[in-house]
C-alpha cells in the first residue's frame, strides 16, 4: 500500500501520522486541521475506490478533483453561466438567486435582461419599475438594492460592474457573498463563495454534520478559504461545482448520497449520517406579515396610478382607470386573506419604511 502523504496543513500538530487514527468501521480516519480552525474536521478515506496504479491523493485534493469533474458533466445550462453573459447579468442573477430557486428566477432574469441589458438602462428608470418587474420573486428589497447598485455603477464606475471584491463591496446593497460570487463567476477571480448550498456541502462532506450552523461562523469562512484551490480557474470551477452539488444532490431535506461524486470522502456518510443538532426554523408563510406585505405590493405593482389607502382595508365595487381590472384582482387576493386592520397597518408601514412604497396625494404607489 502506498504511504498516504498529507500536505503540511493537514498534519497534526503532534506529528502523529493520520493513518494511525482509527475511525468507525475499522477504517482509519484522517483528521483535517485547517489553519486556526477551532473545530477538527474529519474525512473518511476511500483507499479502495482508487485504481491501484494511482497514487492515493489527500482527501481534500480528491474533493477538489471529484466535484469539478462531476460539475463538467452535470451542471445545468443556465444563461448566467454562459460565456456570453455579461458581468451585469451575473450580478443580477446572484441577487435574484439568493433566496429564490433557479426555476422561479429564470423567467424574471430573462425579462429583466431583455429590458435592462446593462446597469445604465436600469439606472435610467425609477426604482419602482425595478420593484414592479421583480414580480413574485419574494424579498422585494432586493429589487431596490439592485436598482441602487445600478445607479452607483452608472455614476461612479462609468457603467461597468467593478471587477474586484473591494470595489463591488462599495456598491450599495452588495454584501460579501454577492461581491465574492460576482468577482469569481464574472471575472474569474479566486474568491471563496459561501452560500447556503456550499455551507451545507462543506458541513456534511468535510465536517460530518447534517447541517451548517444557523448563521455563518468564522470557522466556516476559514474552512472555505482552506478548501479553495490555489489556481484561480480551478477555484471558480470549485465554487460553481460545490454550489451545484448542494443544489442538485446534497439537498437540505433529502441528499441523494447514492449519486454523489464525493460519497467515498463524505465525513457525514462515514459517520452514519447523524441527525442535525438543532431544528431549523421553518419558513412559514400563511398568515405572516410577509404574506400580507406581498399581497399589498402585488396591488401596487398592478397599478399604474396611486391606490387609495382605504381600498386596502375594504372591498369596493369599482375602480377608476384602465388598470382597474388587474388592481381589482390583486385587491381581491388581499381581501380574501381576511387580514385584521392592525396587521394591514403594519404591512403598509413596513413597505413605506423600506422604501418599497410611497405615500402621495392620491394614495400609495411604487417608489418614483
Ligand atoms: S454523500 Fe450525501 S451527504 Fe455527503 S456530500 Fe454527497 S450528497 Fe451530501
Amino acid at each position: 500500500m502506498h504511504p498516504i502523504t498529507f500536505p503540511p496543513l493537514l498534519m497534526e500538530p503532534s506529528g502523529i501520522h493520520p493513518a494511525e487514527h482509527s475511525g468507525s468501521r475499522g477504517q482509519p480516519t484522517y483528521r483535517l486541521i485547517a489553519p486556526r480552525l477551532e473545530t477538527i474536521e474529519t474525512l473518511a478515506p476511500a483507499p479502495h475506490s482508487l485504481p491501484r496504479s494511482e497514487s492515493p491523493r489527500p482527501p481534500v485534493q480528491r474533493l477538489q478533483l471529484s466535484i469539478p469533474e462531476w460539475f463538467r458533466t452535470a451542471a445545468r445550462d443556465l444563461p448566467w453561466r454562459r460565456p456570453e453573459c455579461t458581468p451585469w447579468g451575473v450580478l443580477v442573477s446572484e441577487i435574484m438567486l439568493q433566496q429564490t430557486p433557479v426555476v422561479r428566477v429564470l423567467p424574471v432574469w430573462e425579462q429583466w435582461m431583455a429590458r435592462w441589458p446593462d446597469a445604465a438602462a436600469l439606472a435610467a428608470e425609477p426604482a419602482g419599475e425595478a420593484v414592479r418587474a421583480w414580480g413574485r420573486l419574494g424579498y422585494p428589497r432586493r429589487a431596490l438594492r439592485l436598482h441602487a447598485a445600478a445607479v452607483a455603477i452608472q455614476s461612479e464606475h462609468d457603467g461597468r460592474v467593478p471587477d474586484t471584491v473591494q470595489h463591488l463591496l462599495s456598491l450599495p446593497g452588495i454584501g460579501s457573498y454577492t461581491a465574492a460570487a460576482v468577482a469569481a463567476f464574472a471575472f474569474g477571480r479566486r474568491e471563496p463563495v459561501v452560500d447556503t448550498n456550499i455551507r451545507r456541502v462543506h458541513a456534511r462532506a468535510v465536517s460530518g454534520k447534517a447541517l451548517p450552523a444557523p448563521t455563518l461562523t468564522a470557522a466556516e469562512t476559514r474552512l472555505a478559504n482552506f478548501l479553495l484551490p490555489e489556481n484561480a480557474g480551478e477555484s471558480v470551477q470549485w465554487n460553481a461545482g460545490v454550489m451545484e452539488l448542494g443544489a442538485l444532490v446534497c439537498t437540505a431535506r433529502s441528499p441523494k448520497c447514492g449519486q454523489c461524486p464525493v460519497r467515498q470522502e463524505c465525513a457525514w456518510l462515514a459517520a452514519g449520517s447523524p441527525p442535525p443538532d438543532y431544528v431549523p426554523k421553518g419558513q412559514s408563510w400563511a398568515g405572516t406579515d410577509r404574506q400580507v406585505r406581498g399581497a399589498v405590493l402585488a396591488v401596487l405593482r398592478a397599478a399604474e396610478h396611486p391606490v387609495q389607502r382605504e381600498l386596502f382595508f375594504a372591498a369596493v365595487p369599482g375602480l377608476d382607470g384602465s388598470d382597474g381590472g388587474q388592481v381589482r384582482a390583486a385587491l381581491r387576493r388581499l381581501h380574501v386573506l381576511g387580514v385584521d386592520e392592525s396587521q394591514l397597518e403594519r404591512a403598509l408601514a413596513g413597505l413605506l419604511a423600506d422604501g418599497l412604497a410611497e405615500s402621495v396625494a392620491g394614495g400609495l404607489q411604487l417608489p418614483a
